[in-house]
């Protein structure tokens, strides 16, 4: 039997220590697991995978020993970690997956999203999800030393609080059309995806559509197995 699991939007950050515990008991846990895939917003911030901040080496060090134990482990970036890199996760033992990416899961090809780019009616985030994907526009960033990118971060945090943070309500849903346009591109009847912290199964034009949940109070785990998928839930505490 093949056991596949799916997180998303941990947003790792010293400021919740509880979640990075949750993390490490998740992984104490399901070492048993064949794969598990991390799709997208690991951290809340990823300024460069040279780094080096306690969180980044802790949470380094304890997928590296998870994922040299067994699992394969898989990483997509999120629209908050998208300058993570290759470096960071070889350094976690994960390869890293271009969104979107088509796995064969349990006999079924899979489509697997952050999300983000289903958010469809956010204008101004595509046109600048865009261009920050863009190596012209991530090599010059990269070049700038650590101290001044950790400020940048800083600032840019301050401005995505004031526009609205992490709750649900403040973050756009993804659009049907985004959703059946990219089902039938991949030519899927299923997809999984974060990003909207709208944890949820729905039945699409398409199929099935998955929507993993954000850690906070709770984490959230997409469960595949061959008998079919399901969507778990545990407490995290604060
Ligand atoms: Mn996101």
């Amino acid at each position: 039997m093949s056991e596949c699991l799916f997180i998303s939007d941990l947003h790792l950050s010293e400021e919740h220590p509880a979640v990075e515990q949750a993390l490490t008991d998740f992984l104490h846990r399901e070492q048993k697991a064949n794969a598990l895939y991390v799709l997208g917003d690991l951290f809340e911030v990823w300024i460069g995978d040279d780094d080096d901040t306690p969180l980044a080496e802790r949470v380094a060090d304890r997928f590296k020993a998870y994922s040299d134990n067994g699992p394969a482990l898989f990483f997509m970036v999120g629209n908050r970690d998208f300058l993570m890199g290759p470096y960071y996760a070889g350094r976690c033992g994960a390869t890293l997956l271009e969104d979107p990416t088509v796995h064969n899961i349990g006999g079924e090809p899979t489509l697997l999203m952050h999300g983000d780019s289903l958010c469809t009616e956010d204008i101004d985030y595509q046109a600048f999800r865009a261009q920050s994907r863009q190596p012209q526009w991530q090599q010059p960033v990269l070049a700038k030393p650590l101290e001044e990118r950790r400020q940048l971060a800083q600032s840019l945090r301050a401005m995505s609080r004031d526009a609205g943070s992490n709750k649900a309500e403040d973050i756009m849903d993804v659009t049907h059309s985004a959703v059946n346009a990219a089902m039938e591109t991949a030519g899927v009847t299923r997809l999984i995806h974060g990003h909207t912290h709208r944890p949820a199964h729905h039945r699409v034009d398409r199929g099935d559509r998955w929507v993993l949940g954000d850690w906070l109070e709770l984490g959230w785990c997409l469960r595949a197995r061959d008998s079919g998928l399901s969507l778990e839930k545990f407490d995290i505490g604060s």
